[in-house]
């Protein structure tokens, strides 16, 4: 949050503020698109970490990065932002973001029009109250906020050096053209499906692991066991560029993760496996070939919106028991 914000002419003075996590910021480029469709691109309020998905998509004119986790933790750093907004002379802010924080920022800030969603803990502040009915995918549902209509699809600002970089590595690595990408990390423990690695030993296909770097030890004990078959690719690469990786892969299987968003934005095919969570929160896969794994039948789940670190059951059944066969099957009964 160091960088000067510029008063936008008037017709762009739009902001939106999204410090959710990752993949929210990913479903968020739809709203972003239509906005820009609307008052022509527009400024983001985002961590410092998601920074890079939008600072390059053509519908975002600046991102402002909030580091409220970090340098910009506590009141002095929000009340740097207010006056930020303030100064710049936005007129309308819009708040996918369901917090009391950012709420109050666009009131603190003085913006006229604040528009956000009727359910949202800071919804006192809003000047619009948006109602989405349940189940409505994110995507979707943030892209309302700037009204009704077919919403625009996910997509990333990937630039040239992106897909150069993902394109030379596959090429100086000598991957197969077939391969499957799979994602096994997740942020929350508990939604990390544990078979991954008997599901690239059962698919006996080229595999690329993918993921950042704290997925890195896992994706290297997955090649490990498969030598030849199996190439890392965790914690090699920007988001971006994973996702321009994701442009070349035949599938991915991953869990209810960023993975599965970057595959949405890059029209790559997915069999994604919900366990403590269900796509009915609105962070499923949306492709025509995408295909959903989870347990049929038990009764805990899901047991919360963004699944614990750790089976508050002990058993977490919810993954252990959907096996790499079933996961296998989807795989390979996707359409051509
Ligand atoms: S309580 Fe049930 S849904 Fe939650 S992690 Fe454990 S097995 Fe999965």
């Amino acid at each position: 949050m160091t960088q000067p914000v510029q008063a936008p002419g008037a017709e762009r003075r739009v902001v939106v503020i999204q410090t959710a996590h990752l993949g929210d910021v990913v479903l968020t480029t739809p709203l972003l698109t239509r906005l820009a469709d609307q008052y022509g691109p527009v400024d983001v309020v985002t961590t410092p970490a998601a920074a890079p998905l939008l600072n390059t998509h053509p519908a975002v004119r600046r991102v402002i990065p909030y580091d409220k986790a970090g340098r910009d933790a506590g009141l002095g750093g929000f009340f740097r932002l207010v006056g930020l907004l303030r100064g710049a002379g936005y007129q309308k802010a819009l708040v996918p973001h369901e917090s009391v924080r950012s709420a109050l920022l666009t009131w603190l800030a003085r913006v006229p029009a604040r528009i956000g969603f009727s359910g949202a803990p800071g919804r006192f502040w809003y000047t619009e109250r948006v109602s989405v009915p349940a189940g409505t995918h994110a995507s979707r549902r943030m892209a309302m906020l700037a009204g009704v209509g077919q919403a625009p699809k996910v997509e990333l600002g990937l630039t040239a050096q992106d897909l150069q970089v993902a394109d030379e590595w596959l090429r100086d690595q000598k991957v197969p053209a077939d391969f499957l990408a799979l994602a096994p990390g997740a942020r929350w423990g508990s939604k990390r499906w544990p078979h991954f690695a008997g599901l690239a030993a059962r698919l006996r296909r080229p595999v690329v692991v993918v993921g950042g770097p704290e997925d890195r030890a896992a994706a290297e004990a997955i090649a490990a066991a498969l030598p030849g078959q199996v190439w890392v690719a965790a914690g090699r690469f920007t988001l971006r560029e994973s996702a321009a990786l994701l442009r070349h892969a035949q599938a991915l299987i991953c869990n209810d993760s960023l993975p599965l968003h970057l595959a949405s934005a890059v029209a790559c095919p997915t069999v994604a496996i919900f366990g403590p969570t269900t796509p009915k929160f609105g962070f499923g896969p949306t492709g025509p070939r995408d295909r959903v794994m989870e347990h049929p039948s038990l009764p805990c789940r899901p047991c919360s919106r963004h699944g614990p670190m750790t089976c508050p059951l002990t058993h977490h059944l919810c993954m252990r028991d959907i096996s790499i066969e079933a996961v296998a099957r989807a795989v390979e009964g996707m359409k051509p």
